[in-house]
């Protein structure tokens, strides 16, 4: 979604580093920015699912807002995917979603959004550069962004 700058005024400031990186497979890694690819102009979305921080199944998603400045999960669909993660015993521990135009940085809509995610880490996939997409990794907790990284595995 469109970025707004934040401000973050919490005593408990939650720094890089305290919150730990998400683990992902290179071919996973892939599959996030190409669907991201395929979806512009439009904004992609997607959900990761595994244990702990290690995602373990990436799915692809559809923008049923189809927008260019934003994106909502099919509630059908997120319904059903969230059912097969359920029978695999995988956790939801991740959404990702692209910016088309701007940086790989939540949008004030990402906050708010956020609320209900905050034990998922958040990958924004940026289109700025189009020939050199770049993903970036954040918890969001309250209104707090915190960038984790990610522990990227060859396999
Ligand atoms: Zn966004």
């Amino acid at each position: 979604m469109a970025e707004a700058p934040l401000q973050t005024e919490s005593p408990e400031s939650l720094r890089p580093g305290d919150l730990p990186p998400i683990r992902l497979r290179e071919a996973d890694r892939e599959r996030i920015l190409s669907h991201c690819r395929e979806g512009l102009p439009y904004e992609a979305c997607g959900l990761l699912f595994g244990n702990g921080r290690e995602a373990i199944h990436v799915v692809p998603m559809r923008n049923a807002a189809r927008s260019t400045t934003f994106f909502s999960l099919d509630p059908q669909e997120q319904l059903q995917v969230m059912e097969d993660a359920r029978e695999a015993k995988l956790d939801l521990i991740g959404i990702f979603h692209s910016h088309p135009v701007t940086r790989p940085y939540p949008s004030r809509t990402d906050v708010e959004f956020a609320g209900f995610w905050e034990e998922c880490w958040f990958l924004i996939a940026s289109f700025r550069r189009e020939d050199e997409p770049e993903l970036c990794c954040y918890r969001i907790i309250g209104d707090q962004i915190v960038e984790t990284g990610m522990e990227v595995i060859a396999e």
